[in-house]
């Protein structure tokens, strides 16, 4: 997950704060150099850096820090606000035309995810009751087409096509026609990248941008090729005017300096950002969220929209419930990864909890198909007792489940201590839930 080193690197700087107590001008320099280092490395630009490092010293070293009980409290929050602000502030949400369709224009170098993001789109358009209509104006890529067609079956779009023998620019003129006609009050272009910017390239997108008078052009870049990805969103910002950037593979292992640069460099918001290669890993970008989960306060505004959206509401209750009162047992487990598996990678939901990076063993739980049909055995070959009790599960016992799901007993033991881990995230979670909502949160 992008930002996992950045934020280890600033909760150990904060942490150091904490420890001294009253803080004096120098505490707050050192520490501020250590971010300073910290966000280089993490590949944020290093202009931004600078000014960012200068405004939150001003702000630091003045009397209400230095004369505090509380100074590192104090510094974390100037911290995580000027880090807000620097990604641009509040999320900036996808315009809609009061003549529809609202029309979104793809843009973006091949392989940055264009395609997909396109899909990804219209899929959120489509859970928020939206009509949106998809064109496939990508006719250099390979298959890019193709592929335009099978992700808009899958998540039940329609895909306007004209074949790659039409000029995308008239693709785009009478996708626009069809969703007039067809009542699509969105319609989202996918057009075609290069490996590199080109003049014919821009050419041909602004000739698209004519045609059509997009509502929104929104730039896709790859977060794994940081600074780079900056870079490419300056070029297309200064040719197109763009209205958003969606920046993809979040998930990867990217040091995340992009994320934290793209606005402050070339004052385009982030619109989106991909979590993943699924249909359902877009998210809207909450500048504040994002400072938050940076500095390793978590996400708890995000994990609770997942919920709200994959989660049964009825069976939810009655698992926090059982959660509680300390019922929860094997089956319960399987039913409770079937609902999580719905919300996203479970390592993804663990990062938005405050202070996860701190939870060791986390990491490793992974929830696919392949492995829930596994456990799904082992729970099977259980007893009713043994399901509702984990601590009858002796060694020997242990064996007979192994033979009888066909795992070895490594597995089964592993299981069995992802069930308690489980136990215990679920455990934490509820308690930070409470019975007047989620604490920590501000606003
Ligand atoms: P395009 O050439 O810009 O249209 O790129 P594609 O949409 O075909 O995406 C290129 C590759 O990146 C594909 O293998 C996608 O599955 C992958 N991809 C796209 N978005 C994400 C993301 O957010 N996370 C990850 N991990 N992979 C992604």
């Amino acid at each position: 997950m992008a930002f996992e080193s950045l934020a280890n690197r600033l909760q150990k700087v904060f942490s150091k704060l904490r420890g001294k107590g009253k803080l004096t001008e120098d505490d707050v320099s050192e520490a501020l150099r250590e971010v300073r280092l910290a966000l280089l490395e993490a590949d944020v630009n290093f202009k931004v850096v600078k000014e960012f490092i200068a405004k939150v010293k001003e702000r630091a070293i003045g009397q209400e820090v230095l004369q505090s009980f509380t100074p590192a409290m104090i510094v974390v929050d100037i911290v995580n606000k000027e880090l807000t602000e620097l990604m641009g502030g509040s999320q900036s949400k996808l315009a809609r035309s009061n003549r529809p369709p609202t029309v979104i224009l793809m843009v973006g170098l091949q392989g940055a995810g264009k395609t997909t993001a396109s899909a990804k789109l219209a899929r959120m358009l489509l859970q928020q009751n939206h009509r949106p209509l998809l064109a496939a104006g990508d006719i250099y890529r390979p298959a890019a087409i193709k592929q335009l067609q099978v992700l808009g079956e899958q998540i039940k779009v329609p895909v306007f096509t004209m074949g790659d023998q039409v000029s995308p620019v008239e693709i785009a003129k009478n996708a626009l026609q069809h969703a007039k006609d067809h009542g699509n009050d969105y319609l989202i272009v996918d057009t075609a990248g290069r490996l590199h910017i080109d003049e014919s390239l821009m050419d041909e997108l602004k000739q698209i941008t004519e045609a059509v008078k997009p509502d929104e052009i929104l730039l896709v870049v790859d977060a794994m090729t940081g600074q780079e990805s900056v870079n490419v969103a300056e070029s297309f910002h200064k040719q197109l005017t763009l209205s958003g950037v969606i920046l993809t593979k979040l998930d990867s292992d990217t040091r995340g300096g992009a994320a934290i640069s793209v606005k402050a460099v070339t004052g385009c918001p982030i619109k989106f950002v991909g979590m993943g290669e699924k249909m359902e890993a877009l998210e809207p970008f909450h500048p504040e969220r994002m400072a938050s989960r940076i500095l390793g306060m978590g996400d708890m505004l995000t994990l609770i929209e997942k919920a709200q959206e994959g989660i049964d509401v009825e069976k939810a209750k009655e698992m926090e419930r059982k959660m509680r009162t300390a019922e929860f047992t094997f089956d319960d487990f399987l039913d409770q990864m079937e609902q999580v598996k719905k919300m996203g990678p479970l390592d993804q939901i663990i990062d938005m909890l405050p202070g996860a990076n701190k939870m060791k063993g986390m990491k490793d739980i992974k929830v696919d198909d392949k492995q829930l049909g596994r456990v799904a055995a082992i729970v099977k070959s259980m007893t009713k007792q043994e399901r509702q009790n984990p601590d009858m599960l002796t060694p020997s016992r242990r064996k007979r489940l192994a033979a009888g799901s066909g795992n070895s007993v490594q597995e089964v033991n592993r299981f069995i201590k992802q069930f308690d881990d489980m136990r215990k995230m679920m455990k934490q979670f509820s308690s930070m839930m409470g019975p007047k909502g989620p604490k920590g949160l501000k606003g």
